[in-house]
């Protein structure tokens, strides 16, 4: 049954475009599959994704430890987790990355995830996390780490 809730986190079809904000606390090299070894210095990174279908579900995937790795994402996932996403009702991921990356003090990860289009790439280290109500100029929802159930809770602020 789907609660309200959801209803308000999903109001397309459960479909559109989703910032990870992940937390890595030591330096670390990475191995991301076709990219090779990554050194990741410590701090905060934000990955910008998308699905056309399965939002909430593709959520809870990326949130979950043990996982088939399918995207550049789930390498990184394994040593640093995302406790934190943001939703939004688009499908522009490319333009939602392109302006994160604009930030100040924000730097790209060279083709993380995005291998299939043009952009310098998709997950960007900032020096903190945006105030993402003045991005992309469409409405944020907030949704935080799921509970043991595994479904999404909402923090409306
Ligand atoms: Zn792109």
């Amino acid at each position: 049954m789907k609660s309200p809730e959801a209803t308000a986190l999903y109001p397309d079809g459960n479909r559109g475009c989703y910032v990870l904000v992940l937390h890595l606390e030591h330096a670390a090299k990475v191995e991301v599959g076709a990219l090779g070894s990554i050194p990741f210095e410590p701090g905060t990174y934000l990955y910008v994704g998308r699905a056309r279908r399965h939002l909430r579900q593709r959520l809870e995937r990326h949130m979950r430890p043990a996982r088939r790795r399918r995207w550049h994402i789930d390498y990184l996932l394994e040593t640093a987790a995302a406790r934190e996403a943001y939703v939004v009702p688009t499908l522009q991921e490319c333009a939602l990355a392109r302006e994160l990356a604009a930030a100040p003090g924000a730097r790209v990860i060279p083709r993380f995830g995005s291998s299939d289009c043009r952009c310098p790439g998709h997950l960007i280290r900032v020096a903190s996390v945006p105030n993402l109500g003045l991005v992309g100029g469409v409405p944020w929802t907030r949704a935080v780490s799921p509970g043991a159930n595994g479904v999404l809770a909402i923090n409306s602020g």
